[in-house]
């Protein structure tokens, strides 16, 4: 039996641990710095909306446990309103998605997998892991995967600050999980809203501790009025200055939250981080080596919501290299290697993602307004999110982008 230690009972830990439990031949330990209960009692992480190519890696290994239950996210669509005259759109389109996207509060998803990992036979030790334990696993243990998300202990991983460009948060980071929102019609979405100059609010259904839900998403340009929740101090005065926000630019979404209420007082968070990516071996002081996965190697901005997606596809190649691997040792240069293959698609996502930080190029908002015209291009733009390497190459130049677009008007035309 290869013995394999996890650090981490996130998203990306969990999937590999149940992967590899599943497969056969590997002694898994998990270790979290929270229990089951208080992952369920604690504050909410993320807003985790999954698309199907990260979802169907859930279903290989059979852990889609809310495929019945959760509200499906049937579409994507953006408006982006009129500088010049408040309280009206300059454009809108929604996209139709050929395969629905799901968010299952990890505050729910989390514990049942736990529970699943024990079940197949797993170790779970609660434990807030620090270097002198993790040079101990290097030593207990054939490989140490590293999956603590955004967690202190990520430090040991070196930037790499080339495949960096940002070296300080880019927005202000606000969830709000709430009831009773007014629904869309006719198909459920992802609504994307960009504010020019302001920052970005997205909002979609949820399963959540208490049932359905809807979760805003706040990305807020730093310095700007969307930057506000530094005097918040209660979950009442979080709701009151997400529906401030949508009151002041985007009155269409303020009034589907007439009756909203928070989903619990855990439903709220704000905070702020720079995108990263990390080199993903890190040498402990003892010379034992710990491999980074998920968002402790590439972690994004929210702003396209992929990060749970990441991490279900960073553990699907992760998972795929230790099983291809049989009995080898898990050498530095197999760590590294295993990452590029990750990293080939990751970038891609990392890209995409952080041209989304910066004032858009002329042929982008070519490219948005012309999706209100050419329902395809539309359509396009909500599936790619499922896969965002089909953006490229195409997003980053102008010249293709408008051939894009051109393609898809003409269909207009016809
Ligand atoms: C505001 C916001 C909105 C988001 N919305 C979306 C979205 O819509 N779609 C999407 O795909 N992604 C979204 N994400 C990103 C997504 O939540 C993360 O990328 C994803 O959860 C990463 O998974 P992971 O397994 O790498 O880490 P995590 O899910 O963060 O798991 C890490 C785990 O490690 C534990 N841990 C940390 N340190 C230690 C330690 N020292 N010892 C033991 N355990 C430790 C933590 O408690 C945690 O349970 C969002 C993120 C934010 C902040």
């Amino acid at each position: 039996m290869r013995r394999i230690a996890i650090v981490g009972a996130g998203q990306a830990g969990l999937q590999t641990a149940i992967g590899l439990l599943k497969n056969g031949g590997y002694e898994v330990t998990v270790f979290s710095n929270r229990t089951p209960e208080q992952i369920r009692t604690g504050k909410v992480m993320s807003s985790q909306c999954m698309f199907d190519m990260a979802l169907s890696h859930e279903r290989e290994i059979g852990i889609n446990y809310w495929d019945e239950s959760c509200p499906p996210v049937q579409g994507l669509g953006v408006t982006v309103p009129n500088p010049e005259k408040p309280g009206e759109k300059l454009f809108t389109w929604a996209g139709r998605l050929e395969k629905e996207a799901q968010a299952v509060d990890q505050r729910i998803k989390m514990p049942r997998l736990i529970e699943e990992l024990q079940k197949l036979g797993g170790k779970f030790v609660v434990e807030d892991v620090g270097i002198e334990s993790m040079e101990r696993m290097t030593e207990d243990y054939d490989l140490v995967i590293v999956a603590a998300g955004k967690g202190e202990i990520v430090r040991v991983f070196e930037r790499d600050a080339d495949r960096s460009p940002f070296d300080k948060p880019m927005r202000a980071l606000a969830l709000t999980y709430v009831k009773n929102m007014e629904p869309i019609r006719p198909f459920s979405k992802v609504s994307f809203n960009l504010i020019p100059g302001v920052g970005e609010y997205f909002v979609f259904p949820s399963e959540t501790i208490n049932g359905d839900c809807e979760i805003m998403v706040f990305e807020g340009v730093p310095g700007g009025p969307m930057d506000c929740w530094g005097d918040v101090t209660t979950p009442e005065q979080h709701l009151e200055k997400s529906l401030w926000i949508l009151k002041t630019f985007l009155p269409w979404e303020y009034e589907r939250c007439q009756n909203v209420t928070l989903t619990d007082d855990n439903g709220v968070l704000a905070g702020r981080f720079a995108p990263t990516v990390r080199k993903p071996v890190a040498t402990l002081p003892n010379g034992g080596k710990v491999f980074g996965i998920a968002d402790v190697v590439v972690v994004n901005d929210p702003i396209t919501g992929q990060g749970s997606n990441n991490a279900s596809k960073c553990s699907k190649v992760y998972l795929d290299e230790i099983l291809a691997h049989g009995d080898q040792p898990y050498t530095e240069a197999w760590m590294n290697a295993t990452f590029e293959k990750y990293y080939a698609y990751a970038q891609t996502v990392t890209n995409w993602t952080n041209s989304m930080l910066t004032p858009p190029p002329p042929h982008i908002l070519n490219l948005m307004g012309a999706a209100s015209v050419a329902q395809s291009l539309a359509d396009l733009i909500a599936n790619n999110f499922s896969d965002p390497s089909q953006f490229t190459p195409w997003w980053f130049d102008a010249d293709q982008t408008e051939a894009v677009i051109a393609s898809h008007m003409s269909k207009v035309a016809i």
